[in-house]
């Protein structure tokens, strides 16, 4: 859903002028950020229904510790505990 905004940033020529040409790469670069945060959550959702289905879902990944549940209805792809993975 944001893929067709991380194209090449295109020069309006109905508006030049430094200030646009500005406003477009921080667009870009926002939309940037946001699909490759996008791209971790997928990555921790699919991870999520592996573990599901080995039955290891709801134990970090790192320290093998339970997750407490908390964080996993706040966070229910999270991989870790809150002391190995932070907000990731
Ligand atoms: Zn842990």
């Amino acid at each position: 859903m944001t893929e067709a905004n991380v194209e090449p940033v295109k020069l309006d020529q109905t508006a030049v002028g430094r200030l646009s040409r500005i406003d477009s790469l921080q667009n870009q670069s926002m939309a940037q950020n946001l699909q490759e945060r996008e791209r971790i959550k997928l990555a921790h959702i699919e991870g999520a229904l592996r573990r599901l289905e080995d039955a290891s879902y709801g134990l970090c990944v790192t320290c093998d510790a339970e997750i407490p549940f908390g964080r996993l209805y706040a966070m229910p792809e999270s991989p870790t505990c809150a002391g190995c993975g932070g907000t990731a």
